[in-house]
Parts: structure tokens; sequence; C-alpha cells
């Protein structure tokens, strides 16, 4: 599980994690740039099984009720009748994001890799960022003093070499996890697709989270 501390070093963020010292979530070696991390969500392979939100919880371990990520179901009607369509969100690890902007005590900020991370120690948990993101992705923790939590990618398993907790749940292969940089591989070919949204788009956020759209779904786009 991680604990959210964070400490400068050598210009560099690290990330502490319960294990000890994590710090390839943030910093990469010497004379290479940082990864730019980012998921795409294939919202036509997304069958609503949970199976992320349990691993993503198993992992995290929010208290009851608090998720880091969810999964929206959404009943489409259509002219032949109604189905039910599931879309995954979470934090989407927003270009400019509106949270940072939000924390007068700095305790919120984005890593050269883009994961946007809250430090637990500069934490004084009054709920500004909470408000602020409009993808209600932030909540207050009473499990860890009340400090905000939200996704932060698994950063501490990422600075393992592992993925993600709920894209290595997703037997779906709903989500498609990796470094928006990297010039080939699954990632990369979705990233070279044309039909890739933001979720809110109209909010101009530019998420590192991507998704492709319901195929013939009413609204085509995402809930
Ligand atoms: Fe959808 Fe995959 Fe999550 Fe299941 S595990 S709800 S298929 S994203
Ligand atoms: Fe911040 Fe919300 Fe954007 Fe995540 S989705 S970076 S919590 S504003």
């Amino acid at each position: 599980m991680t604990d959210r501390r964070l400490f400068m070093q050598d210009g560099l963020v690290a990330l502490v994690s319960a294990t000890g010292i994590a710090g390839g979530s943030a910093a990469a070696p010497a004379g290479q740039a940082a990864p730019r991390w980012g998921m795409v969500i294939d919202l036509n392979r997304c069958t609503g099984c949970q199976a992320c939100v349990v691993a993503c919880k198993t992992q995290n371990r929010s208290a009851p009720d608090r998720f880091n990520t969810r999964i929206l179901a959404i009943e489409d009607v259509g002219r032949r009748g109604s189905r039910v369509t599931f879309t995954p969100i979470q934090c989407n690890h927003c270009e400019d994001p509106p949270c940072v902007k939000a924390c007068s005590a700095n305790a919120t900020f984005k890593l050269p890799n883009g994961i946007v991370v809250t430090d637990w120690d500069r934490c004084v948990p009054l709920g500004s960022c909470v408000t602020a993101c409009p993808y209600e992705a932030r909540y207050l923790d009473p499990r860890h003093g009340h400090k905000v939590d939200k996704c932060d990618f698994c950063a501490d398993r990422l600075a393992k070499g592992l993925l993600p907790a709920c894209v290595e749940a997703c037997d779906a292969k709903a989500r498609v996890f990796g470094d928006f940089d990297a010039p080939q591989g699954e990632l990369a070919d979705y990233l070279k697709r044309m039909d890739l949204v933001h979720r809110r788009a109209e909010l101009g956020l530019k998420s590192r989270v991507l998704y492709v759209p319901h195929r013939k779904h009413s609204t085509g786009g995402v809930a």
C-alpha cells in the first residue's frame, strides 16, 4: 500500500512507500527524459465486471465508500431498445490541474512524469482541492487522518516496474497503460487513432486518461 509522503532530492521528487523508497516513480535515470505516464480506456472492451475497482481497493485500502476508480453504468436508449454501457472513471492527471491551483499548502502537485500526487505530510485537509476537481476524483479519507486521496496510477507499483493494479486486473484489456512517448506498442497504436476523446472535453483540462468512445452510443462520447 502507498504511504503518500514525498520528498525532494537532487531536484527530483521521489515517493516514499510503506516498503521503502521508490524513487523511480518520478525520477528518470540521469540523462533520460521522464516517461509521460498515461492510460487509454477502451469503452468497447469494458464489461463492467468491477475487477479493477476491487484491485484498486485492495491496493490502496481506501475507506468504505471511498474509491480511486469507479465504474459508471449508463442506460443507452436507442431505436432498437436499451442497453447498459460502462465507463471507468478516476483522476485524469490533468495537464493543468485545478486541484493543484486550489491547494494553498502546495501539498498536491504534478511530478515530472505527469502524475498528480498529494504529499500527506503537507496536506492540511481543508478540502479545497476536493471541490476544485470537476471530475470528483478526490476525497477525504478517514482511514488516513482525513488526508486527501485519489488515483496516483499506483506510483509505488510503477517504481517497481509493475503496472497499476487496475490495469493488471482487467482481463478484458480495457485499460492500456504506459509512456505516451513510447514510439510503438499497444498504447502507441491507440494514441495514433483519431477517435480518442477526453472525458468532459469541454473543460479543456487535457487529461492523461483518454477514452475510445462507445461504438453506436447514442451520445457518441464519454459519460
Ligand atoms: Fe471494465 Fe476492465 Fe474494470 Fe472490468 S476490470 S470494469 S472490464 S475496466
Ligand atoms: Fe486534479 Fe481532478 Fe484533474 Fe485529477 S482529475 S488532476 S484530481 S483536477
